[in-house]
């Protein structure tokens, strides 16, 4: 294992950093006297000190939501994906220092952070092709001279909530179709990450503001906790919320907004598994493996954390993996070299330490998740844990938010996709195989029930274009990518009667006297 601490400077120079990055991209520095502390995971640096939202704000703020609701659904789709254009070109021109603030303020390795940007940028790309694209289908009819057709209509005020460790793309994809789609948009980033959110918002507004037709409050960002995404949930005129984050969120949100029927698309935990078959090509899988176990520091909703392997391989496999792990980098996500930065917080430390405990009770072997302190100044870092389990237990069918990869060992394949099955989350999934029976298996109504399913590509790392999220408990939301656009727009059915007579569906006579 590599570790590295001789990059890049820690303590008072990330706040500097970062005022310098948002300065790049024509904003204003961060606040520093508010009492929503944001500090640094990769030192533990204070980088601002913002001031929140307070839950009597959000009336206003909605109310102007309204406002810009009104006058946004009025301005043609085509048009309403050229603000998107534009947005996106500011961002491509910004990408590294967007990349370096995601960095700072999430601690992901900085080629993750650039990889994010881009997500942002395809997402616009997609949004514009979408402006011109979203439209009804015309049905036969049963009677004659009847038209029947779909019609799909902006929904009104778009509320999003987003977790720490997507800080923008979430966002994006949700965004950028929601507002081709002509809603407005109220974004409420995590109180861990709302730098990003400010900046990303701000090249935003450059945008609204070079737009004649765009309302000025057509994206506005509240700051605060749960309390402020409660108080979203609650209010009446927001007609759609997209919530991202742990199933325990979702589930209190759904509460509150489902009783005055909003729409909630939620993008919610995981437990993601993938399995290794006798004929997988080994040297991919060990690859794909590692980047899906240990990016992001296991920090990922895609995060591969359960690996079936069969038991034909399993030792031989596992060796290989606990080898490889070794060879990975880790300190300051800045560093070229390094390819595990550090976890968000303290508590997420204590998660993986008590989950680890857990596993030990319950039989595991622990190969690695050591904390390695003073590494940055006081971030924390951990040696990523490989645990050998003699079965899926309970702490294995949890998600731990960590890189911890539990191994398993399986004799025939169905077994091994009802062990994939088993966790009540159903987000992402993968296989490697070089037997089309057993790859076409997995991907069948008999193979994995989960809303991403691989074939020899890790279980993270999905592209915009396809319909993103998961089923059971991860909540099963789309947010981005295929049909998903729909899920922002109310569908209008009209039936127009052309005929002169008035035929009635199904048949039914209904005259009345001559
Ligand atoms: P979190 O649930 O703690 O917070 C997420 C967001 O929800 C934050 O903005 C937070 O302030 C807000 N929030 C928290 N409680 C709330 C409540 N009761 N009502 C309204 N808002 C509330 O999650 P996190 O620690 O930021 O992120 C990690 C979790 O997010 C993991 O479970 C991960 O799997 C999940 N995640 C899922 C996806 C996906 O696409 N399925 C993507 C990213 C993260």
């Amino acid at each position: 294992m590599t570790l590295t601490n001789s990059f890049a400077p820690a303590g008072a120079d990330s706040a500097r950093h970062v005022a310098g990055l948002l300065a790049s991209l024509g904003l204003d520095g961060p606040d520093v006297n508010g009492s929503l502390a944001v500090r640094s995971p990769v030192d533990g640096s204070l980088l601002a000190g913002l001031e929140p939202t307070t839950a009597a704000d959000i009336d206003g703020v909605v109310s102007r939501a309204v406002q810009a609701f009104d006058a946004w659904r009025r301005v043609p789709a085509p048009a309403r994906g050229e603000l998107i254009r534009r947005f996106g070109d500011r961002v491509r021109m910004h990408k590294p220092a967007l990349a370096r603030l995601i960095s700072l303020e999430n601690g992901k390795i900085e080629q993750e952070a650039l990889g994010e940007v881009q997500e942002v940028i395809d997402i616009c790309d997609y949004a514009v092709g979408l402006s011109r694209q979203i439209g009804g289908r015309t049905l036969p009819s049963e009677r004659p001279g009847h038209h029947l057709s779909e019609h799909w209509h902006p929904m009104g005020v778009f509320g999003l909530v987003s977790a720490f460790n997507f800080p923008a793309a979430v966002w994006s994809w949700g965004m950028a179709v929601s507002l081709v789609c002509g809603n407005s948009g109220i974004w409420k980033p995590s109180e861990k990450a709302p730098l990003t959110a400010l900046a990303f918002a701000g090249l935003l507004d450059q945008a609204i503001a070079e737009d004649a037709q765009a309302p000025a409050d057509l994206m506005q960002v509240v700051l605060g906790g749960a309390a402020i995404g409660r108080a979203l949930a609650e209010h009446p005129d927001i007609a759609i919320l997209s919530v991202t984050g742990s199933t325990a969120m979702g589930q209190d949100v759904l509460g509150r907004a489902g009783t005055r029927f909003a729409r909630v698309i939620c993008e919610l935990g995981g437990n993601n598994a993938a399995i290794v078959t006798p004929s997988a090509d080994l040297a991919l899988a060990l690859r794909a493996i590692l980047f899906s176990a240990f990016g992001t520091a296991g920090q990922r909703c895609t995060t591969l954390r359960r690996l079936f392997l069969h038991q034909s391989i399993r030792a031989t496999f596992t060796q290989r993996l606990i080898d490889a792990a070794q060879q990975m980098c880790i300190g300051h996500p800045l560093d070229p070299a390094v390819h595990i930065g550090p976890l968000i917080d303290e508590r997420a430390f204590e998660r993986m330490q008590a989950a680890l405990d857990q596993a030990r009770q319950q039989g595991g072997r622990v190969h690695g998740g050591e904390r390695l302190a003073g590494l940055v100044g006081d971030g924390v870092y951990v040696l990523p844990a490989i645990v050998e389990m003699p079965a899926q237990t309970a702490i294995v069918r949890e998600e731990t938010f960590a890189p911890i990869l539990y191994i398993m060992p399986y004799a025939e394949l169905d077994e091994a996709v009802l062990l994939n099955n088993a966790t009540p989350y159903g987000l992402s999934s993968s296989i490697f195989t070089q037997d089309i029976r057993e790859a076409e298996y997995f991907q069948s109504a008999l193979g994995s029930d989960c809303g991403i399913v691989n074939v020899n590509i890790g279980t993270s790392g999905a592209e915009i274009g396809g319909a993103f999220g998961g089923n059971k408990a991860t909540g099963g939301g789309r947010v981005a990518g295929s049909d998903s656009w729909k899920n922002y727009m109310r569908r209008a059915t009209s039936t127009v009667n052309f005929s002169g007579a008035l035929p009635l569906a199904q048949g039914i006579r209904f005259e009345l006297p001559e």
